[in-house]
């Protein structure tokens, strides 16, 4: 198993996790760009978003579900929070584990970088 996040998530290397249940774990990013930057992930590993299908429909909803009630748990719920999927190069995307990038607690430039 060479996923970085599969390795987080069996518990091989540490993360400050905020969120786990038994299809989805939320967890701090090393590397926060924003007072809040959690990321939130399947259990099972699928690499990018191209890779989705129908089976995974619930698991997404549950997955951006979960991004709105931490920023409401947060209190970010009105002020306004930033999440992103990064998709392959273009996009930066670094670590090839489906991951909802979820941002809040400052102000967001629009277009993003
Ligand atoms: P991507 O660029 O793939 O959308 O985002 C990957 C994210 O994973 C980056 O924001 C990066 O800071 C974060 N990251 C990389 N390695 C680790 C790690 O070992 N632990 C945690 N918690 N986050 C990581
Ligand atoms: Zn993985």
């Amino acid at each position: 198993m060479s996923c970085l996040f599969c390795k987080i998530i069996a518990g091989e290397i540490p993360a400050t996790k905020v969120y786990e249940d038994d299809d989805i774990v939320a967890f701090n990013d090393i590397a926060p760009q924003a007072p809040m930057h959690v990321l939130i992930l399947p259990r099972a590993h699928v690499a990018t978003l191209n890779d989705l299908g129908s089976e995974h429909d619930a698991i997404v909803g549950a997955i951006v579900r979960r991004a709105a009630a931490i920023a409401k748990a947060r209190g970010y719920d009105t002020s306004g929070y930033r999440t992103v999927f990064n998709c392959n190069a273009d996009a930066g995307q670094a670590v090839f584990h489906v991951h909802l990038h979820v941002l809040g607690g400052r102000k967001m430039a629009w277009p993003p970088g």
